[in-house]
């Protein structure tokens, strides 16, 4: 039966036609004939290349080519930042190929919207100042943010909005693509990405923003609150009773956050594990330090003012370790882990991990990797080694090696 179903897979990729209603356990990347028919039909796409180029469609339509000089994967604010930069650098928009599901912004734009952000209006001003294309989008974001308090920091949705608007905009000049890439594979010095309809594309250069989703751990607690929930007070208002006690793990923008919600919210108990002391972004006179993992805006000011000066009268600071986690966990009833990011992964033929440069986001040959997953390691004014993720950062990091990747032959 197996081979069967994967005699038909192979003439469906051989014949071009997308791999709809095959369910996954038929797509068994490991058979031999798969193999074939994916190393068959990477070869059809490339002799299929300069035909494609030849009678290439308008761009702002959807999928109307097969082959192109740069592929973004990922609508976060990395995959639109390397739009920008790349156009920004002479890359013609009809020549780059954009993929993500949504088109919606990424994590910001789908489960982030409302919760603080950690740049004033005038930060996400001085932030959009610095993208020379992107800035030009007739939406005018930059004047939309304009209509704010300038020293406020508001939610992300300040963001959210004019980047989505930017999204349309650039959706009308490269070729976008609302699928998600399964696999990637390199050929021929040219990069193969599989869209999840079973469709093939080609691009000489590919650029991975794909972002990363919450880690978690596995504590003895029956009931997470998942991250996106703990930071979105309305959702976490329908998910905790008054009669429950609440850990909270991590002492970063998003524990503080959830505990800045908590605190607000009827809960009996909040049940904060650390094992740093908190840690605040500071001007010194050599520079920023703890520029990046550093507390800012409303979440530090409540770190600082409320959870230091023992102002939350239900918060309890448990150091942890073994001994703080078996004293206190029996007790709580729900968790709430904030402990950082991981990067989300695209399967790629080879089967091995990816690894990147973090100083130059090179991961291979013509493969670069941007954005919160694949962030630019620094060194601060106290040699302190940081990664940096943040729009101001991405934006910092991007004008500097967006045209280097350009020039890569
Ligand atoms: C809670 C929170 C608060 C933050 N607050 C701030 C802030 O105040 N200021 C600031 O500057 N930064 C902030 N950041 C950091 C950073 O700006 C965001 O994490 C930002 O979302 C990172 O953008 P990204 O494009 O790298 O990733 P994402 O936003 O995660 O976007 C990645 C996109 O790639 C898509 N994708 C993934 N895999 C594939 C695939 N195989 N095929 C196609 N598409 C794919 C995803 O669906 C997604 O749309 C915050 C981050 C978090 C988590």
């Amino acid at each position: 039966m197996n081979i069967i179903r994967s005699l038909l897979l192979t003439i469906l990729v051989l014949a071009g036609i997308p791999a709809h209603g095959i369910d996954a356990a038929q797509q068994d990347t490991s058979s031999s004939h798969y193999a074939l028919a994916r190393a068959l039909a990477i070869k059809k796409a490339a002799m299929l290349t300069l035909q494609a180029k030849s009678n290439s469609a308008a761009p702002g339509q959807f999928e109307t080519r097969e082959n192109y000089n740069w592929a973004v994967v990922g609508g976060g604010i990395a995959g639109i930042l390397s739009i920008g930069f790349l156009i920004e650098n002479g890359v013609h928009p009809s020549s780059i190929a954009w993929i993500d599901e949504k088109f919606n912004v990424g994590a910001l734009g789908k489960d982030y919207q409302t919760v603080p952000g950690n740049l004033s209006t005038q930060q996400w001003i001085n932030t959009l100042e610095k993208c020379d294309y992107l800035k030009q989008c007739p939406y005018d974001p930059i004047e939309y943010l304009k209509q704010f308090d300038l020293d406020s920091f508001y939610s992300l949705n300040i963001i959210v909005n004019p980047m989505q608007q930017i999204t349309h905009w650039l959706l009308n000049q490269v070729y976008g693509f609302r699928k998600k890439v399964v696999q990637v594979d390199s050929h021929n010095n040219d990069w193969y990405l599989t869209l999840s309809d079973g469709s093939l594309l080609r691009a000489h250069k590919v650029i991975l923003a794909t972002g990363s989703r919450p880690r978690s751990l596995d504590y003895p607690c029956d009931q997470e609150i998942s991250l996106p929930i703990a930071l979105d007070k309305s959702q976490l208002a329908q998910q905790v009773k008054p009669d429950d006690t609440i850990a909270v793990v991590g002492s970063a923008h998003s524990a503080v956050v959830a505990m800045m919600h908590l605190s607000e919210l009827p809960v009996k108990k909040i049940v904060h594990f650390y094992t740093h002391p908190f840690v605040y972004t500071q001007k010194i006179e050599r520079g920023i330090v703890n520029a990046e993992s550093g507390l800012k805006g409303p979440a530090a000011a409540f770190a600082k003012d409320m959870i230091e000066e023992d102002k939350v009268p239900n918060l309890v600071r448990v150091f942890n370790d073994k001994q703080g986690r078996d004293s206190w966990l029996p007790q709580c009833t729900k968790i709430i882990y904030a402990v950082g990011f991981t990067p989300n992964t695209i399967p790629w033929f080879s089967g091995d991990p990816l690894h990147y440069d973090d100083t130059t986001g090179i991961i291979a040959r013509n493969l670069f990797g941007f954005g919160i997953a694949f962030p630019e390691k620094k060194t601060d004014a106290y040699g302190k080694v940081e990664r940096r993720v943040g729009m101001p950062y991405f934006v910092e990091y991007g004008k500097h090696i967006v045209p280097q990747w350009v020039l890569m032959v």
